[in-house]
């Protein structure tokens, strides 16, 4: 079946980096027979530019009838000063509320030619593969009641609310599984369940959960302690899963163990396993126009899309296999250059393209 993918370039490097992505799609639908189609649509800024507003009633009918988007980032100081629901990241989380992303992978993967690029010791990250799986639509960045008011005495009071459903816990823990399931078959959920009873409860839900996948070691670390361990020895980790904000903190740091924000990508993902895929850095407006921004990000999240949405492996693989060989040959843009000679955004997605057609 024809697999259909909507594809919003948004703002700042974004439509430059899609560029790229666009050209990996044709090169798997003409030279390896990948059943495909995709069609372009505004949002974020531009479709703010469009139709003013970030999510257009158009661009989300496509988005709702793909089976998967691919996005390049949003944002740019001219949409700063528009009101708070106009701006381009309010697409972002509309389309995620709309599409219910409850989902969130975030991989962490050195690829071993960059080694040196990460601020921890090389031999202490060279071929870190992590899977960091957060919840992202609920938890406490969304737990009502929330807000700023005052004590009976006058003093002012802020205060938001941590909670988790057992169904909200369950589909999380189901994602997390199924995940490790296709990796390395450890899973290890991060709570604190030593101080807070909802992380009690999650806790009590991935253990039940885990019984209907058994071939999946399940092992449970408090937060405090995860983020010493990502610093200390990160490859003792498979899949990580846990909370909207622990999972907001911890994917930062592990993310920044990689030493480039160009090379890592991300899906959100929802229960029939639609998703959002995207690199995890943002529309970089310092360098947008510049052709030189590294599209390798959003390379490897169509690799995340073929995988998880379209159910296509072998194309994952390809587009994987493809960009690791293009860093073997030494090609670099500037963001993981070193001060080395670096390429351009077109040449580096043309060299991966060169890799693929010969996969
Ligand atoms: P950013 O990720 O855009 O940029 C941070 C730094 O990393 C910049 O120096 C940039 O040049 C560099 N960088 C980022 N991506 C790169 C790439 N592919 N190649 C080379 N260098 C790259 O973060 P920021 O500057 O904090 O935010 C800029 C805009 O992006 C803001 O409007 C912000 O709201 C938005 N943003 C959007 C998303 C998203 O679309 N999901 C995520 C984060 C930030």
């Amino acid at each position: 079946m024809t697999k259909k993918i909507a594809i919003l370039p948004g703002d700042g490097i974004g439509p430059e980096i899609i560029h790229e992505s666009l050209k990996v799609l044709s090169c798997l639908r003409d030279t390896h027979g990948v059943s495909l189609t995709w069609e372009v649509a505004p949002f974020g800024g531009a479709g703010y530019d469009a139709a003013k507003t970030p999510l257009p009633p158009d661009t989300l009918a496509l988005c709702e009838q793909a089976d998967a988007i691919l996005l390049g980032a949003v944002g740019g100081p001219q949409y700063d000063t528009l009101p708070r629901e106009l701006r381009p990241e309010r697409g972002l989380l509309g389309l995620r509320a709309s599409l219910d992303l409850f989902s969130n992978l975030r991989p962490a993967i050195l690829f071993p030619q960059l080694a040196s690029a990460s601020s921890l010791k090389p031999d202490l990250v060279s071929g870190l593969d992590i899977m960091i799986v957060r919840e992202l639509t609920g938890g406490i960045y969304f737990g009502q009641p929330r807000g700023i008011d005052q004590t009976d005495s006058g003093e002012r009071r802020g205060y938001n609310t941590l909670v988790y459903t057992e169904s909200e816990i369950q589909r999380i823990a189901i994602s997390a599984f199924e995940t490790a399931m296709r990796r390395q078959r450890r899973l290890c959920s991060v709570d604190k369940a030593n101080v807070l009873e909802v992380s009690e409860l999650w806790r009590e839900i991935f253990v039940d959960t885990g019984k209907q996948y058994p071939d999946v070691e399940l092992s449970h670390m408090y937060v405090d302690n995860a983020s010493m361990q990502l610093v200390r020895a990160p490859k003792q980790f498979d899949v990580i899963a846990t909370t909207n904000m622990f999972g907001d903190i911890l994917s930062d740091t592990a993310a920044m163990l990689t030493g480039s924000i160009g090379m890592l990508p991300s899906a959100s993902l929802n229960a029939t396993g639609q998703g959002l895929y995207e690199p995890i850095h943002g529309s970089a407006p310092d360098i947008a126009g510049q052709g030189i921004a590294n599209p390798l990000a959003t390379l490897l999240s169509v690799a995340m899309m073929f995988r998880h949405s379209l159910d296509d492996n072998e194309s994952a693989e390809r587009i994987e296999t493809a960009v690791s060989r293009v860093l073997d040959g030494g090609l670099r843009t500037a963001d993981i250059a070193e001060g080395g000679a670096s390429v351009s955004t077109q040449t580096m997605g043309d060299a991966v393209v060169r890799e693929l057609a010969q996969l």
